[in-house]
Parts: C-alpha cells; sequence; structure tokens
C-alpha cells in the first residue's frame, strides 16, 4: 500500500519531518577511474567513445576459463591510492585482491575482482570514509533487448564507502557535491556520462539499512532518499518495521522498488584471488604528489588575483567554473575583480534559478560568452543592467554579448546632450514628483531614475544621470 504511493504523495509538506526522524545516510560511491589500460588487461578503456559492442575485449575480461590476467595496472592503482590520500586515508601496506562471485550476465567469470582498503579511515570535512578499494567495473547488461556489452568489463572503479553520518537528504547532497568536487581535481576520471554511480544506505530510528542500487545522479539520489525516508516512516507509522533489503531507484516514477533481499558478505563467497600476488602500497603511496585541492586552489586564488575571499570560496566548490574564471583572467589580472563578482553573483544565481548546474547540456554559456560579457561591461560600453539582461538570454541561446549589443544597439548612453535632452523630458512631465523631491521626500529621485531609465531602455550610464539630475533638482 505505502509502497505505491507516488513520489508527489508522499513528500508533501513533509519535508520539515525528514530530519526529525533519527535518519542515518551512508553512501558508496563508485568512480570510474581514467585509464589507458584495463585493470588486469590491455585492452582500450573508451568504452563510453564506442557504439560497437564487444570490440574492446579480450580473454581476460571476458573471464575466459584458465585465463590469468596479468599484474595490476599501476596507472590505476596510483590514482586510488591518491584519492585515498586525499581523503585523509590511512594507507595499508599491504593488500590482496579478493573475487566477488554473483551471477549476472554482465559478469562472465562470474565474480568481480575487488581489492581489500587501500585506505582507511579517512574524512572529508565532518562526514566518515570508512574505505576506499580499487576494482574492475562489470560489462553492461541491457535488460530489455537481453544483450550484454563487455567493452567496459575490467576498466578501472574506485569505490568510496562513506561512514553513516549524514541525517538528511540536504547533508547527502552537500557531502556528495564537495566529493566529486574533490575528485575532479585529481584530473584523474572519466567524466562522460556522470562522474559517479551510488548506493545509498539508509536507515531510520536504528532500523534496518536499505541499500538503494545505482543511483546515478545527485538529483536523482535526493529524490531517492527523500521518497525512502518516508516510506520506512510510513511503514513504522502502521507498526510495521523496514526489512533488510535491496531497492533498486525508479527514475521516471520516482520511487524505490524492491529488487532483492540484500546479500550479506557470506552469498559473495569472497575468497582471496590466487592468480594475483598481493600488493604493497607504501612505496606508491610515498612517490605520489598531491594535486591541487579546493582548499589550496581558495588560497591561491586570492593571493594571485586579488579576489575576495568568499569569491575564491565559491569559484573553488566547483572546479569547471573556478577553471574558467582562471582562463578568462588568466591573460588580464584586472579582469579578476569583475569576474569574479559576476559569476558568483549574477550568473552563478541565474543558474539557480533555472535550477541548472553548470555542466548541465542546457547551460550554453562557456568561456568566450562570459568573457565577451565581462569585457563589455569592464569597458563601461553597457549598462550593469543590460549585461544581467543579456546574460539571461545568452545562457539559454548561446549568442555572443557583443553581437547582441551591436544587433540591438544596446551600448551605453553617456552622451551628455542626449541625457540631458531625456531628462529634461522627463522632469518636465513629472512635476509632482519633483516637487516631493524638493519638499524633502529624497526616495522620489528613484522614481525620477526608474523614468529616465524607461526612456534609455536602461542603456543610460547611471553615474551621468545622477550628476545631471543632482544638479537639475539643486
Ligand atoms: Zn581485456
Amino acid at each position: 500500500m505505502v509502497q505505491t504511493q507516488t513520489f508527489q504523495q508522499a513528500t508533501n509538506g513533509a519535508n520539515t519531518e525528514l530530519e526529525s526522524h533519527n535518519v542515518k545516510i551512508g553512501l558508496e560511491i563508485h568512480i570510474p577511474i581514467k585509464t589507458k589500460q584495463k585493470l588486469f588487461c590491455d585492452c582500450p578503456t573508451n568504452y563510453y567513445e564506442i557504439s560497437e559492442p564487444n570490440v574492446s575485449v579480450c580473454p581476460v575480461c571476458t573471464g575466459m576459463p584458465g585465463i590469468k590476467p596479468y599484474p595490476i595496472n599501476s596507472e590505476g592503482l596510483e590514482s586510488v591510492v591518491m584519492l585515498a590520500k586525499l581523503l585523509n586515508c590511512k594507507i595499508n601496506e599491504k593488500i590482496f585482491v579478493k573475487r566477488k562471485h554473483y551471477n549476472y550476465p554482465d559478469l562472465p567469470s562470474g565474480y568481480q575482482r575487488t581489492s581489500e582498503p587501500l585506505g582507511v579511515d579517512g574524512n572529508l570535512n565532518n562526514i566518515g570514509i570508512w574505505e576506499v578499494h580499487i576494482e574492475e567495473d562489470p560489462g553492461k547488461y541491457d535488460l530489455n533487448y537481453k544483450r550484454v556489452d563487455y567493452n567496459r568489463s575490467g576498466t578501472v572503479l574506485a569505490e568510496i564507502v562513506s561512514a553513516p553520518d549524514m541525517h538528511s537528504p540536504e547533508e547527502a547532497r552537500n557531502f556528495l557535491k564537495e566529493l566529486i568536487n574533490l575528485v575532479k581535481y585529481t584530473n584523474r576520471t572519466v567524466e562522460v556520462g556522470g562522474v559517479m554511480r551510488a548506493d545509498v544506505n539508509v536507515s531510520i530510528e536504528g532500523g534496518a539499512r536499505v541499500e538503494i542500487k545505482n543511483v546515478n545522479s545527485i538529483k536523482g539520489m535526493v529524490k531517492a532518499l527523500k521518497y525512502e525516508i518516508l516510506r520506512q516512516k510510513n511503514l513504522k507509522s502502521v507498526g510495521g518495521e523496514a526489512k533488510m533489503e535491496t531497492r533498486g531507484y525508479d527514475e521516471n516514477q520516482m520511487v524505490t522498488v524492491p529488487m532483492r533481499t540484500k546479500e550479506t558478505a557470506d552469498d559473495y563467497r569472497y575468497l582471496p584471488d590466487p592468480d594475483i600476488p598481493p600488493i604493497y602500497l607504501k612505496e606508491i603511496s610515498e612517490k605520489i604528489v598531491l594535486p591541487e585541492t579546493p582548499r589550496s586552489r581558495t588560497k591561491r586564488l586570492i593571493s594571485e588575483y586579488g579576489i575576495r575571499d568568499d569569491y575564491a570560496d565559491i569559484l573553488v566548490r566547483n572546479k569547471e567554473i573556478a577553471d574558467i574564471f582562471e582562463e578568462i583572467v588568466s591573460h588580464d589580472k584586472f579582469m579578476a575583480e569583475i569576474s569574479s563578482s559576476w559569476i558568483c553573483g549574477e550568473v552563478l544565481r541565474q543558474l539557480n534559478y533555472r535550477d541548472m548546474e553548470w555542466n548541465d547540456e542546457k547551460n550554453k554559456l562557456n568561456k568566450k560568452i562570459l568573457s565577451d560579457l565581462f569585457v563589455l561591461l569592464a569597458n563601461n560600453s553597457i549598462t550593469e543592467n543590460t549585461g544581467k539582461k543579456i546574460l539571461e538570454r545568452v545562457i539559454d541561446s548561446g549568442e555572443l554579448p557583443c553581437d547582441i549589443v551591436e544587433k540591438e544597439n544596446l551600448r551605453i548612453e553617456s552622451n551628455d546632450d542626449v541625457l540631458e535632452g531625456i531628462i529634461n523630458d522627463v522632469l518636465a512631465k513629472n512635476q509632482k514628483a519633483v516637487q516631493d523631491y524638493k519638499a524633502g521626500n529624497k526616495s522620489s529621485v528613484n522614481f525620477l531614475v526608474g523614468q529616465i531609465m524607461r526612456n534609455t531602455k536602461g542603456k543610460a550610464d547611471n553615474k551621468k544621470v545622477m550628476e545631471i539630475l543632482e544638479r537639475k533638482l539643486g
């Protein structure tokens, strides 16, 4: 009964209740790692670029009987150790690779090679990281057509397991955003088709832990969590109890649906892989040079470009945006102030208003468009008002701001004679506002400025308008 509620029914007006319910959320995040070859063979890894199935395969990654794996891919291993270090994990000295058994068409050998934790006991801000390990990605099984493609089989995955330290969908969202951003700073992940896939564990009031499988976007995760918390809460309210199980998230219906009763570790029959010698991590870990992180980049942006602390802090939270900012201002540091304030102000505000992330495919902004707009503003060629209107339009259209300005004659009006003519006209037509102003009602000047802007379609140079007005009103 409860399970067939729609998302809307289940969540209507209930957001505040979500948090009060002693919720515990933990995440297992799978991140595809960029390498030239697969984890245990030398097949290419560009499965996301090729449409023909089963061409990047060999006997190893299709699990042919009796075939031995190659030595573990050191590039992939190093990347995952780097991730573990960035998450403040303690790096283990010696680990084994295990076989995790389960039967599904995407896994030809019947087991997935997955390592013992490379790192343990880390954290990201206040959220604990239980472990980070490396494993093989399975192939892709198309349930509708019953076809399987092993191009992805055996490529490198990092798995990050958080402690169940999050207590609301919003907290989980913030953690995941921050984690994905940090991961991007390594430049070692595959970013095509989203950076990650996650399994989400959630329980309320010490009840059984329910796992939601294969959530592949932050928005999807938040919706799945909101639904699942309410489902469990509703079960409790009628005297029921959530059971330990694995559920899938149905993006279209926005509900979670039962998949199977969750395997325990025993069901996977973990065995050390006899074909793979133990792996020693001390030397690898010591050689790793950590990349710049959001925190170190904040400091550098402030010292290198002299921008405001809070702007630097906002920029680094989204690596793509910080990259664009630096590309725009690297040739011309005088652009730093206007670029940072516009990106952190109007640009993010307008994206937010549309419920869009920077890397949303509907967002048409890019470095060229923004830098063009900022140059127009910096040169005082257009007013702020005009800038905002242009921005609003080019987010969706992808036009170049300078083209719009030329085509529609939007350059700033700062010619004294022209402005004076318009102002005289406005004052003559609005004698009451003029009298009010002279009688001490200073705010009526806003009305007059509004009229002047209307008559110039927002193009009047604000500073000059104020000068002329002050002179005329005495
Ligand atoms: Zn292969």
